[in-house]
């Protein structure tokens, strides 16, 4: 059994696998880069298979508390005058919870669950590189090194640690950007709305009991973009590509005041996850594309099945064995549903929406019943 762990990025993975290894009797230090540990100002959708993670930790009530909008839908709207093609029901779910949280909520509730759990959390530690060996090292800007029996490198999407238990790996423009914004909300309904346009979609849905509207919205465009959060764009940009995107998206768009654009790149799933006593968790092992809105929800998966790994004693390699396939499946399933969303008028955007709208009339168990295989998927039972 590990007795002593050092995470690397006090992220969404990170924090939860500190907390599920704590909790667990493992004596867990977490190192951040960051002078404190904050998150964009964003939603983030959790569904059912995430939320079993936070529920097994004993947060889903937390939570609640902070606001979080349990959501009875998602639906498929056309982008000129937002009229619907396609409606699937959450609430078919049968007990399952599909939550709207802000991110930075999130974090809180992660970040005081750490702190009860014992995890000594040190900010404004930047690793530079993890060594993997049976005791793996950590190395850090400052100069300064750390020892542990495991390093879980959840560092994100540049993480440090991936090249020296992976190798190398690039990264690809899907030719598509994201922009993101928080808006003051005018829909109090719980629903997810997917509004689709040619070589675009808005996607926008409730946050914080209903009091604000996130806002993602993806462009197909030759121009590159950044990956990352850093890079604040002109409102009137993201406002001159859905121009022709009629009311309601056009007076949400109308209210932005901040946004950030993100470019969206297309990562191989690391092929080793495991290397001595080092392992990657989270976008750091399978950045995905936020189509599905499964990343997060796969690092809290991640999360609690090392913990469990880790402190049965078993060789820690098997980790690897019950995460990869289905992150992978995950990860392709997300590449491959942009299209969907971004048909040209046609005979074949004409056919999409009309199976869709069909589909979601005549057969609405079985719309929903496609994602049974990630959001049924219960890593705590
Ligand atoms: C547009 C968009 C929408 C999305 N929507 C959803 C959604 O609705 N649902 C969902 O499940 N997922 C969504 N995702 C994906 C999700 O945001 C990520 O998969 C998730 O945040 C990954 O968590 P992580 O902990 O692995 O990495 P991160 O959240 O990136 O955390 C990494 C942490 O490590 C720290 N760090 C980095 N390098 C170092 C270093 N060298 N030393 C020390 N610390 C370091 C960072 O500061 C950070 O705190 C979306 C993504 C995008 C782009």
């Amino acid at each position: 059994m590990v007795r002593n762990a050092i995470v690397v990025g006090g992220g969404i993975g990170g924090l939860t696998a500190a907390t599920a290894l704590a909790q667990r009797g493992v004596a867990v230090t977490l190192t951040e880069q960051a002078p404190e540990i904050t998150e964009v100002g964003a939603g983030l959708q959790i569904s059912p298979n995430g939320l079993a993670v936070l529920r097994a930790l004993g947060l889903e009530q937390a939570l609640d508390r902070r606001g979080a909008v349990q959501a009875e839908a998602v639906v498929l709207e056309d982008f000129r005058k937002g009229r619907q093609v396609a409606r699937l029901d959450l609430r078919r779910l049968q007990g399952q919870r599909y939550l709207f949280v802000h991110r930075a909520d999130l974090v809180a509730v992660l970040v005081r669950a750490a702190q009860e759990a014992n995890v000594s959390i040190e900010l404004g530690r930047r690793a530079v590189a993890v060594v993997p060996a049976p005791l793996s090292e950590v190395r850090y800007e400052d100069g300064s090194a750390a020892r542990a029996e495991l390093v879980v490198c959840a560092d994100g999407l540049h993480s440090v640690g991936r090249e020296s238990i992976t190798g190398p790996t690039t990264a690809q423009f899907t030719g598509q950007v994201a922009w993101r914004a928080l808006v003051p909300n005018p829909e109090k309904e719980p629903i997810a709305k997917v509004t689709m346009g040619p070589g675009r979609h808005v996607v926008r849905y409730p946050l914080r009991g209903g009091d604000m509207t996130n806002i993602v919205a993806v462009q197909e465009r030759e121009a590159w973009a950044e990956e990352g959060w850093h890079q604040s764009d002109d409102p009137a940009n993201l406002r001159a590509a859905f121009a022709d995107f009629g009311d309601p998206v056009r007076a949400l768009l109308a209210a932005v005041e901040e946004v950030k654009l993100w470019g969206l790149f297309r990562h191989p799933v690391a092929e080793t996850w495991v290397k001595h006593s080092a392992a990657l968790l989270g976008d750091a092992a399978h950045p995905t594309l936020p189509f599905m809105a499964q990343g997060a929800n796969l690092a809290l998966e991640d999360a609690w099945v090392l913990a469990r790994v880790a402190v049965t004693g078993d060789d820690l390699s098997r980790y690897q064995v019950l995460r990869r396939a289905r992150a992978a499946r995950v990860v392709s399933a997300a590449s491959g549903n942009a299209w969907k969303y971004h048909l040209r008028p046609g005979p074949v955007r004409w056919a999409a929406h009309r199976a869709l709208s069909m589909g979601s009339r005549l057969a609405p168990g079985v719309m929903m019943s496609q994602f049974d295989w990630i959001y049924r998927h219960d890593v705590t039972d």
